[in-house]
Formats: C-alpha cells, sequence, structure tokens
C-alpha cells in the first residue's frame, strides 16, 4: 500500500466522508512546498486553511517542538508546567489583554468563548437566567459543534444534526444596522469573523468593525472576533481587526497558533471578561499542555519581530495586483486582505473544485469554498517568485476552461 491509486482507495473505503479531498497524496513538506508519494512537488497554497502562516517545517517552530518532546509533553491542568506561564503571558501581551483561556481546537476556542460571554452576561451584565442570547453572522464558519453548527447557515453544516442549541441570533454580515435591530437587554455578544474565510474570504465594508465595535461599547456588550483563519500575520497584520485598530473584547485564536504542529487554540480576554470562569467550570485535558505551550511560544516569538505581519503585507499587495489584473479574463471578482485572497471564478467556465484540478494539475494546491470561489492563502514563507509562478498556473488553469 503505497501508491496514490491505492492509498486514496484505502483511505476512501475506511474513514468517513466528511471532506473531499483533492487527489494527491502528501509524503513530506519544506517551507511552502509539498511532495506526494510519487515525489510530484506542489506549491501549498491552502496552508491548511491558515495553519501553516510560517511554513511547513518552520526551524524555529520543529526545535521548540523538539527541545519540548525530549523534556515533558504532558501535565494536565492540574499541575502548573514551566511552558505555561509565558505562553498565556506572551500571548496576553501579543493581544493587549490580561488573561488567556488555552484549549486545542478552534471550535473549542469559540465555544469557550460562548460559555464566557454567557457567564459574563449572568454574572456581570445581570441577564436573567437561561435569557442570553449572542449576535453571529450570516454564512459565518465557526467549527463544528452541535452547538456551532445550530447558529451555521449552511445547510451541509447544519441540516440534520438537530436539535439545535438556542440562544443565537443570526444577522446579515457588514450591516451593523442588521445587529442594532437584533440587539436587546439580553445580548450578551456578538460573534463574527473579522473577515469571512469559510465564506469566501469575505471582506466587510470599510468602517464596519468601528462601528460593530462602537456600538457593542455603547450597548454593553462584548465584542467577540474569531480570529482563528484571520488571525496572526495573514491579512498582513497580527489581527484583521488591526487593520480598524479595533480592539475585541476578545481574541478567538487556532490554526497558526499551533505553528502546524499541534492543534492550539486560546482566547484572550481582560480580567472584568475572563475572570468570571472559576475552577471546575471549564476546561480541556489538552488544553495548555507543555507541547502546545512550547510550539505556541515559539510561534508568539516569530510574531513579535513582525516579519511575517511585514511580509504577508507586501507579498499580498503584489497578489492581489496580479489576481485583479485577470479580472474579465474568466475571473469575476477578487477579495481578501493580505497574503489572503478569495476568487470568483466565472461559473460558466468551471466550478472551483474544477479549477483547483487544474491546478493541481499544475503543481499548486488549493481549494475551493462555494461554488466557483477558490480561496488562496500560501505560507507566508513563500519567495516572490513561486508566488508569481502560482498566479500564472491559475491564468493558465482557467484559460483551460475556455
Ligand atoms: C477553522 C476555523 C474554526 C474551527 O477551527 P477547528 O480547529 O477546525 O475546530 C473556527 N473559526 C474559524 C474562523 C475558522 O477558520
Amino acid at each position: 500500500m503505497s501508491t496514490t491509486a491505492e492509498l486514496i482507495e484505502v483511505s476512501e473505503r475506511r474513514s468517513a466522508h466528511n471532506y473531499h479531498p483533492l487527489p494527491v497524496v502528501i509524503h513530506e513538506a519544506r517551507g511552502a512546498w509539498v511532495t506526494d508519494v510519487e515525489g510530484k512537488r506542489y506549491l501549498d497554497f491552502l496552508s491548511g486553511y491558515s495553519s501553516l502562516n510560517f511554513g511547513h517545517g518552520n526551524p524555529k517552530i520543529i526545535e521548540a517542538a523538539q527541545e519540548q518532546l525530549k523534556n515533558l509533553t504532558l501535565t494536565s491542568r492540574a499541575f502548573y508546567h514551566d511552558q505555561f506561564a509565558r505562553f498565556c503571558a506572551g500571548l496576553g501581551d501579543l493581544t493587549g489583554k490580561d488573561m488567556i483561556l488555552p484549549m486545542n481546537t478552534g471550535a473549542e476556542a469559540v465555544e469557550t468563548a460562548i460559555k464566557v460571554a454567557r457567564k459574563w452576561g449572568y454574572q456581570v451584565k445581570g441577564v436573567q437566567p437561561e435569557q442570553a442570547n449572542i449576535i453571529v453572522m450570516e454564512d459565518n464558519f465557526h467549527g463544528r459543534t452541535t452547538t456551532i453548527v445550530s447558529f451555521s447557515t449552511d445547510p451541509d453544516a447544519r441540516d440534520d444534526f438537530g436539535p439545535y442549541t438556542p440562544g443565537f441570533r443570526v444577522v446579515k454580515y457588514g450591516s451593523v444596522e442588521a445587529i442594532r435591530e437584533a440587539l436587546d437587554e439580553n445580548t450578551v455578544a456578538v460573534l463574527l469573523e473579522p473577515i469571512q474565510g469559510e465564506a469566501g474570504v469575505l471582506v466587510p465594508p470599510d468602517g464596519y468593525l468601528t462601528q460593530v465595535r462602537e456600538l457593542c461599547t455603547a450597548e454593553g456588550v462584548l465584542m467577540i472576533a474569531d480570529e482563528i483563519q484571520s488571525g496572526l500575520g495573514r491579512t498582513g497584520r497580527t489581527f484583521a481587526c488591526d487593520h480598524e485598530n479595533v480592539v475585541p473584547d476578545v481574541y478567538v485564536l487556532g490554526k497558526a497558533l499551533g505553528g502546524g504542529v499541534v492543534p492550539v487554540s486560546a482566547i484572550a480576554a481582560d480580567q472584568d471578561v475572563l475572570g468570571v470562569i472559576k475552577p471546575g467550570q471549564h476546561g480541556s485535558t489538552f488544553g495548555g499542555n507543555p507541547l502546545a505551550c512550547a510550539v505556541g511560544n515559539a510561534v508568539i516569538e516569530i510574531l513579535n519581530t513582525g516579519e511575517f505581519q511585514a511580509r504577508a503585507a507586501e507579498l499580498g499587495d503584489l497578489l492581489h495586483a496580479r489576481l485583479r489584473g485577470m479580472i474579465g479574463d474568466g475571473v469575476v471578482t477578487v477579495r481578501g486582505r493580505g497574503l489572503w485572497a478569495g476568487v470568483d471564478i466565472d461559473p460558466s467556465l468551471a466550478t472551483g473544485r474544477e479549477v483547483s484540478k487544474a491546478l493541481l494539475a499544475r503543481g499548486v494546491l488549493a481549494k475551493d469554498t462555494h461554488g466557483s470561489t477558490i480561496r488562496l492563502a500560501p505560507p507566508i514563507v513563500i519567495s516572490e517568485e513561486d508566488l508569481l509562478w502560482a498566479v500564472e498556473q491559475l491564468a493558465d488553469a482557467i484559460a483551460s476552461f475556455r
């Protein structure tokens, strides 16, 4: 069992079909490049949905992980360990927040933010028992738990997984008026992605985040920014909220926080919010484990230099300029910020999946989101030359459908 065909056949026969992968079996990777089991190389333009912002096998991250593997990997939170303090203080400083609550996956961090917002609502805001509501956005993506899919508007994500968790109000993304109308005295939080990744890299109108911030402050409602995909350098700033100098009450982080090595997620908030959680009220056996914290510490150190944010901004400008140049040539629209783009292909030419397959054949790994949209998010370590080469492959792939 070693050829692409054999490995795919067994994978499909012996695993649930909750994903529909492109037909490539990856064996190793370095930087922005991966190699499959046949020895064929591909440029990674997905980065594990922005988990690999700092590249495959980033030397600083791998070294931190290897050092930690030798010393200590798990204690549970029943005890302290020597990587924890640095991780919490470091991530707190990066976000400008007093406190951190570490978890593992992104969905767990979103669940954590929801629980914290509800408890804050009852204990600090004075909402009547069981009455709290949270305002969320159409076309959101926050993960796959039963509570999170309860407020998804994607039928694939939601249908037949009920009964659903109540307490969420879905409004149009990008409209502060819609939030204002949905708000009442029992609203504890507004939960949003500052750029909607899975929806197709949707950037809200200029000023939207600022207005949401002002509304939340005026109404005594927590602003929760899910920066799991948008954060940690991807958009050319540390957080996508930074583009409007907006500071949410709660940051939700994941994906790249684990350096593409281990699942590491967290929420960051000030003491008046995160202080509502007391012993026994929330937790995770693996959350904040020594290996996760050591990797997270390397990631924070990398982000503290600002190099990756600057690189994503610079290469992002180049990427977007080239992509905009393709509008009219099979490309309908281009959205995004930094090294992150959603490209709508003319649907009369090809579906996003067909374009992804044509890119695969040309040595570029990218994935469609919905319909005829493909998402581009290369590791930020990518060279300018490779970036431009991949855009040429995209143009060529699209042209092949004419
Ligand atoms: C990926 C993602 C999540 C879920 O993270 P998992 O680690 O897959 O649970 C939540 N929110 C956003 C914005 C994401 O992109």
